[in-house]
């Protein structure tokens, strides 16, 4: 068994070979186009399993990822935590938007070349993609890495639709961000459920934010207000 299927085995994911070499051909990918245009600071392989495929898999564990079928990512990037929960999870539909065209590009690029058929990548800015056909459209919305938790509950519950959930992937400032965004969840038609500090080895918590009502169509303001202002 190789390092890969190892490290997932030791959390808890089982995937079937088809899977590993969908996950291991990516990785390949990413690391080889990261030497001409910058995707991430991971460069090395154990790390890449652990910070970004073994975090990104730690949302597989909540019964908000196992019913939902239609998933998005927000601020996907090199296609972080998307592509890892759409090769382990063929049955669920994935949509990973980013407002950065070169990541889009290339994670569309990678996808296509793997024959990953339940991703759609779309390029544009949230608060752009939010007003328009995705609205309240997703079961699930996840995102890692983009904002800080008021602001990006303004990017990511507009596409949530009623009774489905947020999940937003925090370090250690989790706790008080959650605390601080309280007023912006409420604003935007959420309520916080839930912060999973389980333990892994991913380092990151998750925050759990039930919509529990439509989002008032002025919400999300104009592209850049939701970080520049957080409500
Ligand atoms: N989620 C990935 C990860 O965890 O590796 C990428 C994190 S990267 C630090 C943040 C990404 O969010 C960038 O690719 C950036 O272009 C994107 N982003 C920031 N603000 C955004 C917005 N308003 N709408 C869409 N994407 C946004």
């Amino acid at each position: 068994m190789g390092m890969l299927q190892k490290q997932l085995a030791k959390s808890g994911i089982e995937v079937r070979e088809e899977q590993v070499i969908r996950l291991q051909e990516y990785m390949r990918l990413v690391l080889q186009r990261n030497e001409s245009v910058n995707l991430t600071s991971i460069t090395d392989e154990e790390e890449f399993i652990q910070k970004h495929y073994i975090d990104s898999l730690s949302c597989a564990r909540r019964p908000e990822f196992q019913t939902a079928k239609r998933i998005i990512d927000v601020g996907t990037g090199a296609g972080f935590p998307g592509v890892p929960l759409a090769i382990c999870f063929p049955d669920k539909e994935f949509t990973l938007i980013d407002s950065l065209r070169k990541r889009t590009r290339i994670v569309e690029e990678f996808c296509g070349q793997l024959q990953i058929g339940n991703v759609r990548v779309m390029h544009g800015r949230a608060e752009e993609l939010a007003r328009q056909d995705l609205r309240e459209q997703f079961d699930l919305c996840v995102s890692r890495a983009v904002a800080n938790l008021s602001t990006l509950c303004e990017l990511c519950l507009p596409f949530v639709r009623k009774g489905g959930w947020f999940i937003s992937y925090k370090g250690p400032s989790g706790e008080e961000e959650a605390i601080r965004a309280e007023r912006a969840i409420g604003l935007l038609g959420g309520k916080m459920q839930e912060i999973d500090r389980e333990e892994g080895m991913s380092g990151h918590q998750l925050i759990i934010i039930k919509k529990t009502s439509l989002t008032n169509q002025k919400y999300p303001r104009r592209p850049g207000l939701p970080g520049k202002e957080p409500l």
